[in-house]
């Protein structure tokens, strides 16, 4: 698993039958990472008292949030051409008696709140990812006032205690969810905005984790992945009053009946303790897949993005990994051309690949972020150079991820279906290592994890057949 990067924006839909009168219309648009998927599920869910239900089209929508990211690009610019669009619609509506409200949630609304009422004054709410369990307030507000609400704040209180239960599981599917156990980052790394955007670390509480984690596995829910901006920097209070790692929360989680697999991310190599290693060796519920970025394989550069460890670190703790869990396989974040990066660092950078070895990656051009320390760096290295290391890299790393894929074609693995497949009579789920995994069968095995024999590799996810399949048939 990784982040699902700024880009396409994933629309969030849910139940869309008709809306009886007393019911209003919510469409959500969610850019970047799981967090922001988790978040908007979350907004939805303050909002279903008020009437709020899920619509497929923005037209039929009498609200519409854009959750939005910041970590790299034109972001904001992003947002501020979906917003023009948007403001036609709301126009539209408004003619036939209907109104619209807009808001703005997210990385961009934390970073550029008053810029977005300035360049558009048809925006409602502005409010930032802290602050989302007082949306029912800024509806009510900006319903009353007829004016914008702004809502940037980091409140003191930790807005999971004020949230509803979680009606049903979130996306992506109804046998998966996300789970935000810590949010915020005190890291500070050069090219970072999430310091600056979702604020300093904080970690809820494990008697709180516990009671979501087992509402989502009472309905069924029984894989469930724990997100945070540092998931392995976990330190929320227990029961008993002491703090508790990533580790001593998962091993609970592994005791939640029903639940058979547990994921985390995103993790920091820095917080990749003994105790976590260990939790990978001895908990099977814990997916042999993980996603643990490491930014470039240049000490220099490692210092320079205050990363706060070495390449030669990151190999030992991957070492000590796989020590641990032999069929562990990694996923990991890359950023070329930071400031300063020299062809000789990027070769590090390759090196490091070669001999760790990746299973799946995401790799980006580094993207200077107003305010972070690397924006106002000497040697910022030229757009084609970016361009060149990036695909030098991206061709290294698709090669390892075909080789892992390929070496699973003939063996037999366990894949947790969540859905039915693009093809009529095909179900599809997932493997431990997150790859999509495709087999003719019956509706009816969907929410079981089978074993699957792979026969084939696809682009993007593998083929396979059910073992014993007359059994399942
Ligand atoms: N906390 C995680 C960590 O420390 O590895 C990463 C969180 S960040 C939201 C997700 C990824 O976006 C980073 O790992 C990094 O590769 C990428 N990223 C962040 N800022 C960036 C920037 N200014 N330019 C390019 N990529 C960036
Ligand atoms: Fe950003 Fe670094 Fe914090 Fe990750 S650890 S969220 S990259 S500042």
């Amino acid at each position: 698993m990784g982040l699902r990067h700024a880009g396409a924006p994933v629309v969030m839909t849910g139940s869309t039958t008709a809306l009886s009168p007393s019911r209003r219309g919510l469409h959500v648009i969610t850019w970047g990472c799981q967090m922001n998927v988790y978040d908007s599920a979350r907004m939805s869910d303050v909002l279903r008292p008020l009437g709020y239900q899920s619509v497929d089209a923005p037209e039929a929508a009498d609200m519409i949030i854009l959750n939005t990211c910041h970590i790299r690009d034109k972001a904001a610019e992003k947002v501020f051409s979906e917003l023009g669009r948007l403001r036609k619609i709301k126009e539209a509506r408004k003619e036939e008696g209907a109104q619209t409200i807009i808001a703005v949630a997210g990385c961009v609304a934390q970073a550029e709140g008053q810029e977005i009422l300035t360049r558009a004054p048809y925006v409602d709410i502005v409010l930032g990812p802290q602050t989302y369990h007082r949306l029912p307030e800024m509806v009510a507000r900006a319903a009353r006032a007829g004016g914008a609400v702004i809502d940037t704040d980091f409140p003191a209180e930790q807005k999971f205690d004020f949230l509803p239960d979680a009606a049903a599981p979130q996306t992506p599917g109804n046998y998966t969810a996300f789970l935000t156990i810590q949010e915020g980052c005190d890291k500070f790394c050069s090219f970072c905005v999430v310091p600056y955007t979702r604020g300093a670390e904080s970690s809820r509480s494990v008697t709180s984790v516990l009671a979501e984690a087992r509402r989502m596995a009472e309905s069924g829910v029984k894989e469930i992945s724990l997100l945070g901006q540092n998931v392995n920097a976990y330190h929320g209070e227990g029961p008993d009053g002491t703090v508790w790692g990533l580790a001593q929360l998962a091993n609970a989680l592994a005791t939640i009946p029903g639940l058979s697999r547990l994921r985390y991310t995103t993790s920091h190599p820095r917080d990749m303790d003994d105790a976590l290693i260990n939790a990978h060796r001895d908990l099977p519920a814990l997916m042999p897949f993980l996603h643990l970025p490491v930014q470039s394989g240049s000490d220099r550069i490692l210092r320079a993005m205050n990363r706060g460890h070495t390449a030669d670190e990151y190999r030992d703790i991957v070492r000590r990994l796989r020590d641990a869990r032999p069929d562990l396989a990694l996923s990991s974040d890359f950023i070329v051309g930071h400031p300063g990066e020299t062809d000789e660092d990027f070769e590090a950078t390759m090196q490091l690949v070669r001999d760790v070895t990746f299973a799946q990656a995401y790799s980006f051009k580094y993207s200077p972020r107003p305010g972070t320390p690397a924006a106002g760096a000497p040697l910022q290295v030229p757009e084609d150079v970016k361009d060149a290391r990036l695909q030098a890299l991206q061709a290294l790393l698709r090669q390892q991820q075909d080789a892992f894929n390929a070496a699973l074609v003939g063996q037999t693995i366990p894949v947790l279906f969540t859905g039915e497949g693009r093809k009529p009579g095909q179900i599809a789920g997932r493997s431990p290592w997150l790859q999509p995994v495709h087999v003719s069968g019956p509706r009816h095995l969907i929410g079981q994890e089978l074993p699957v024999r792979i026969t084939e590799r696809l682009t993007n996810s593998l083929g396979g057949t059910l073992v014993e399949e007359t059994v399942y048939a």
